[in-house]
């Protein structure tokens, strides 16, 4: 069978009610980075581009999203570094095992401005936002995958509940679009 992700092949739980955050660690066995999210994430999603950061053996990322007032680096952070700062997401690494953190937005132009990217499975805490739906699935073909596996990980994502697109989903490009209509002035912001 497919690989996924190792937090979403055997299925996952419910979001839990009133759960409000935990702590992310990286996979250094000792000094790992913590970073402190104080909130729910939510559009948590499997993501097929070749810029967030997958597990050993996962096909897919897993990341979801929370506001940058609730993601605070508790230790460690001076191991962190910016993956690729000309990049859109800066995507803060662990300099040690290569772990991504936290990924965030400096452009306040930026239809996500504001919202941080996570990985919840680098928390020891459940309760987080499961994933809704998959994003960028084509895009896995460019990390290696043979195209004509494709059919396969498509059916595989569907059997977990998690609708595949080959960019975002739809209520996430609509709201792309609405924001780059807003700023030209043809919606009413
Ligand atoms: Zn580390
Ligand atoms: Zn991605």
């Amino acid at each position: 069978m497919v690989s996924i992700h190792p937090a979403i092949d055997n299925g996952f739980s419910p979001a839990r009610a009133g759960f409000s955050g935990g702590t992310l660690k990286c996979h250094c066995a000792t000094n790992p980075v913590c970073v402190e999210v104080s909130a729910q994430t939510a559009h948590n999603h499997a993501c097929g581009c070749t810029k967030c950061w997958k597990p050993a053996g996962a096909t897919f990322a897993q990341i979801a999203v929370v506001g940058r007032d609730n993601v605070k680096v508790t230790a460690n952070g001076d191991k962190l570094q910016i993956v690729d700062p000309s990049a859109t997401i800066q995507r803060y690494a662990c300099k040690d095992c290569g772990v991504h953190m936290f990924g965030r937005i400096e452009n306040t132009g930026h239809p996500f401005y504001g919202l941080d990217f996570v990985h919840t499975e680098l928390s020891d805490q459940d309760g987080w936002s499961p994933p809704e739906f998959a994003a960028f699935v084509s895009s896995v073909i460019e990390s290696g995958v043979d195209p004509s596996q494709m059919p396969a990980i498509r059916a595989r994502l569907r059997e977990l509940g998690l609708e595949p697109y080959d960019a975002l989903s739809p209520a996430l490009m609509d709201a792309i679009a609405t924001h780059v209509a807003k700023q030209k002035g043809l919606l009413a912001a």
